[in-house]
C-alpha cells in the first residue's frame, strides 16, 4: 500500500499517518519529522532546514529530495508507505512522479483530509509545537493555500484523489479512508 496524505497544517496527517501505517503494516513517513530530525544534526543542510521551518517556509527542494527519497525507497522495498507532507507542491509532485516511475515507487492513492480553517487554527494553537506560534501558523496556512492546495487538483486530474471529511473523530476518518481506497 502506497498512500500520500494531503492536508493543511492541523489537518490530521500525523494522526491518520500513524493509524493507516499500523492498519496496513507499512511505514509512516512524515516529511516534517524527517526534516526536524535533520534540523538538529548540526550539518549545513540541517541549519538550512531549521531556518526554513522556524519561519514556516518550505525547505528547498534539493534538501527535501536528498533526505526523503532514500527513506521512501527503503519503505517501498518493505511493502509500502504512508507519506505525510511530501510531495507538498506541484513541482515536487512532478519530480517525485518521475523518480517514482524510475524506482517503481508510484502512489496508489492520495487522500485529502478536508478540515474547515477555524478548526485547523484551534487544533494548531492547542498543539503548541515550537513552529506553532500564531504568526507562524498563519503563514503556514497561507503557504498551504498557495503552494500545496493545487496538489488537490493535480491528483484529482490523475484520477487517484480520495477526499474525506476530516472534521470527525480519528477512528471514523480512518474507517472512511480504508473503505474508500481502490482495490489493490
Ligand atoms: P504541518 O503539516 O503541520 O505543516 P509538517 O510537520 O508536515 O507540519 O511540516 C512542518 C514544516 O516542515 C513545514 O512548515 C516546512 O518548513 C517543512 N516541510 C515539511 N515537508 C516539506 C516538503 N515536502 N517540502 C518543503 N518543506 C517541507
Amino acid at each position: 500500500m502506497r498512500l500520500l496524505l494531503l492536508a493543511a497544517p492541523g489537518g490530521g496527517k500525523g494522526t491518520q499517518g500513524e493509524r493507516l501505517a499500523s492498519h496496513f503494516g507499512v511505514r509512516h513517513i512524515s516529511s516534517g519529522d524527517v526534516l526536524r530530525a535533520a534540523a538538529g544534526d548540526g550539518s549545513p543542510a540541517g541549519r538550512e532546514v531549521a531556518a526554513h521551518q522556524q519561519r514556516g517556509d518550505l525547505v528547498p527542494d534539493q534538501i527535501v529530495f536528498d533526505l526523503l527519497v532514500p527513506v521512501v525507497a527503503a519503505a517501498a522495498a518493505r511493502g509500502g508507505y504512508i507519506l505525510d507532507g511530501f510531495p507538498r507542491t506541484v513541482p515536487q509532485a512532478i519530480t517525485a512522479a518521475d523518480i517514482g516511475a524510475r524506482l517503481d515507487l508510484t502512489l496508489d492513492a492520495t487522500i485529502y483530509l478536508h478540515v474547515p480553517e477555524p478548526v485547523l487554527v484551534q487544533r494548531l494553537l492547542a498543539r503548541a509545537r515550537p513552529d506553532d506560534s500564531p504568526d507562524v501558523i498563519r503563514h503556514r496556512l497561507e503557504v498551504f493555500t498557495e503552494t500545496t492546495s493545487p496538489l488537490i487538483e493535480y491528483y484529482r486530474n490523475r484520477g487517484i484523489l480520495v477526499e474525506v471529511d476530516a472534521d470527525q473523530p480519528p477512528e471514523s476518518i480512518t474507517d472512511e479512508i480504508v473503505s474508500r481506497l481502490p482495490e489493490s
